[in-house]
């Protein structure tokens, strides 16, 4: 079912991390095609407010939508309508995420660089943020903890969150509403995609004021829009179609690596599920396992053109350490290593969104209930960025304090400095605190 990819016989050794990357799978549609799809969105968006808003809406969305906001008795009547088990879960998974994120919390740090002189790093939460949680392909109320949970805890005052509107209700999903309910969000929009992305950025007037960042997972038009809008507010890293590498020997279970590898797909067609091993019996037993396991599934359609896409299949390499290379050189959003020794391999890995260690660490129990948190770069993004958490919501702020003796211990130096930069008053601004 998964194409193969044969790197063994010295094929990972030969090439250069570059020409490595070019021979990974990847999906066709990526952000950077998408960028021009929705730039007339954005632009609309940012030019003409709610209009191109409901615009969109109804084109892509089917929806005709009348207010943005959600009323707040919507947002109450979700959490009443919760079923119990449905609510015990989201309670388990914000909890376990309040505990994982509040240790991320960084504490200020002075250093003295001098007697009677100070640079203390401090952190200020960003004043307010536009989330967003996917209601498109999939709808995840999940999303909803997940960006929720980091801001508050970063001590953000002003939350607002979008979703897309479903036919129908024209409201976002009801778990979605429920799950900002709980979590005590009330600014929540009916609105999707690269418009609520833009929304956000430019605000509307009357409606929604700008944010200063815009955080969430999402589908690539959704992404597309957080790299056009980049430096408008400030964005979280990529998060769009999910993928999944597996590393993995001849001591993983291929049942398991199979219902992984389908899990993944289950997000959508665009999704990514890669094997890397150099064992290639395994990679037979999970081709096995996945022609028995996927007609089973609920979702079959989506799963089969995921599987067999161009982003998806099995690379074969001589040893774990030329999987290393591979699992490097993809940079998967979740890299989950079933070997032996998983946890040393895991402690060389440079680049994955989050790694998910041994047998009893699957993907799907980071996607709900790890207290990880599941806003993770995909497209090769963890190569330069991480995942969303406390410190996207936060920003270093550095308190510089002298006093008089730290100054003009210092004096001679900046002003020499100025002067061969050619900024004479620079210097000056230090020489006039000591010309009485
Ligand atoms: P979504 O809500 O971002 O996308 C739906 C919106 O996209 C729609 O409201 C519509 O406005 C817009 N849209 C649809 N087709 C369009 C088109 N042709 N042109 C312009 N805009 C269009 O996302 P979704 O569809 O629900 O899918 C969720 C995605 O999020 C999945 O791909 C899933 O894998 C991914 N995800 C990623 C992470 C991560 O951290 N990387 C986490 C969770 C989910």
């Amino acid at each position: 079912m998964l194409n193969r990819i044969d790197l063994r016989a010295g094929g990972v050794a030969a090439l250069a991390e570059r020409d490595l990357r070019t021979l990974l799978p990847r999906a066709a549609l990526d952000v950077s095609t998408a960028v021009e799809q929705i730039r007339p969105i954005v632009t609309a968006v940012r030019d003409h407010g709610a209009a191109a808003v409901r615009e969109a809406t109804a084109r892509l969305d089917g929806v005709e939508l009348t207010e943005l906001r959600v009323p707040a008795s919507a947002i109450s009547d979700a959490v009443a309508a919760l079923d119990p088990q449905l609510r015990a879960a989201l309670v388990e998974s914000i909890g376990r995420a309040r505990l994982a994120h509040a240790a991320q919390l960084p504490a200020a740090a002075t250093t003295t660089v001098a007697p009677g002189a100070t640079v203390t790093q401090t952190w200020r939460p960003v004043t307010r943020v536009g989330l967003y949680a996917p209601g498109g392909a999939n709808t995840l109320p999940s999303s909803v903890v997940m960006n929720v949970v980091p801001a508050l805890v970063a001590g953000v005052s002003s939350i607002a969150l979008a979703s897309p509107p479903q036919r129908g209700t024209g409201l976002p999903d009801q778990t979605i509403l429920a799950a900002c309910g709980l979590l005590e969000v009330d600014e929540v929009y009916a609105v999707g995609g690269a418009q609520a992305v833009a929304m956000f950025a430019y605000g509307i007037p009357g409606e929604c004021p700008p944010v200063d960042v815009v955080t969430g997972p999402g589908s690539v038009y959704t992404n597309a829009a957080k790299r056009l809008v980049r430096g408008v507010v400030g964005v979280d890293a990529e998060a769009g179609p999910s993928e999944v590498a597996i590393l993995a020997d001849e001591t993983a279970d291929p049942a398991h690596v199979a219902a992984d590898l389908i899990s993944q797909a289950e997000h959508g067609e665009l999704s990514a599920s890669v094997l890397i091993t150099p064992a290639e019996s395994l990679a037979g037993q999970v081709d096995q396992e996945l022609a028995r396991r996927v007609p089973a599934s609920k979702h079959q359609q989506r799963i089969t053109a995921a599987l067999t896409g161009q982003q998806s299949g099995v690379v074969l390499v001589d040893d774990l350490a030329d999987g290393l290379r591979v699992a490097d050189a993809y940079a998967a959003e979740h890299l989950e290593i079933q070997t032996r020794d998983a946890r040393q391999l895991a402690d060389r890995v440079r680049h994955a969104g989050a790694i998910f260690v041994g047998p009893h660490a699957p993907v799907s129990l980071g996607d709900y209930c790890a207290g990880s948190n599941h806003v993770l770069p995909t497209d090769g993004c963890a190569r330069h960025a991480g995942g969303l958490s406390v410190q996207t919501f936060l920003r270093a702020v550095q308190v510089v304090e002298y006093d008089q003796p730290a100054l003009r211990e210092v004096a001679a130096q900046v002003v020499r400095f100025a002067e061969a930069e050619d900024l004479p008053a620079h210097g000056q601004a230090i020489s006039a605190r000591f010309e009485s």
